[in-house]
């Protein structure tokens, strides 16, 4: 596939979408997107829940839905992503790194999320999403400005300067209870985990429950000072 737009287009575009879109819904976003990319977009879906893979699919039924396997997920979650796949009118695409686990603690040692997991997500995670990426103008997230403070200047429409692409998040604006709604409402796919204490869910090593009133990404790579993997 052949991009239809430049880089610098496509930054123009971006940012004029954000300006113009931030008081729109989400089915407006990603339908912008459709308009705009055709199948030139995907979505990204931890599997933590499918809120936007089932928006997406009702914009634009057939859409691929990227998923990326570190080969560290809970159980709960690959049954997640296989529950979409098989429901959903969309094309799961399930991305693996360069290396499997083994391979990776032969070169590395083992358990290199413990030691240096900038290391371990850009292996696991970065470097088969960017390889992805250059297949598509553009990509939405599930990103939410109340995740976490990090977050809190998260535009509906943006540009990604490091991907160089235009990333989406329709949900951007909702909080927790608009999501709580929707799900409800569209009876949509959730990881189980959310059923067990669990409030935002990445790879078994560097995820644990929350306890009542603490955020919701407070469970991921707890004690540490990351809170990104390095995607967003
Ligand atoms: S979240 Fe943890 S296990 Fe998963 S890729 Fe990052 S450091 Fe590795």
């Amino acid at each position: 596939m052949t991009t239809t737009f430049t880089d610098e287009a496509l930054e123009q575009l971006a940012l004029t979408a954000g300006r113009e879109l931030e008081d729109a819904t989400a089915e407006e976003i990603l339908g912008w997107a459709s308009a705009t990319f055709g199948t030139r977009w995907a979505v990204t879906s931890s599997m933590e829940d499918a809120v936007v893979a089932h928006l997406a699919s009702r914009v634009q039924p057939g859409i691929d839905v990227i998923f990326l396997d570190t080969g560290y997920h809970f159980v709960e979650t690959i049954g997640t992503r296989d529950a979409v796949a098989a429901v959903y009118p969309v094309n799961v695409i399930t991305l693996t790194p360069r290396q499997t686990v083994a391979e990776q603690d032969a070169e590395y040692g083992p358990k290199l999320h413990d030691r240096d997991p900038d290391l371990c997500c850009a292996l696991r995670k970065v470097a088969p999403l960017q390889t992805s990426l250059d297949g598509y103008d553009a990509w939405a997230t599930g990103l939410r400005r109340d995740d976490s403070p990090e977050r809190a200047d998260t535009p509906v429409v943006g540009w990604d300067a490091k991907k160089r692409r235009v990333k989406i998040s329709p949900i951007a604006r909702w909080d927790q209870d608009q999501v709580d709604a929707y799900i409800l409402e569209h009876g949509v796919l959730t990881n189980p985990l959310l059923m067990d204490g669990y409030a935002s869910i990445g790879c078994e090593p560097c995820t644990r429950r929350v306890a009542p009133g603490e955020d919701a990404r407070a469970g991921r790579w707890a004690g540490r000072a990351k809170t990104e993997c390095g995607i967003h």
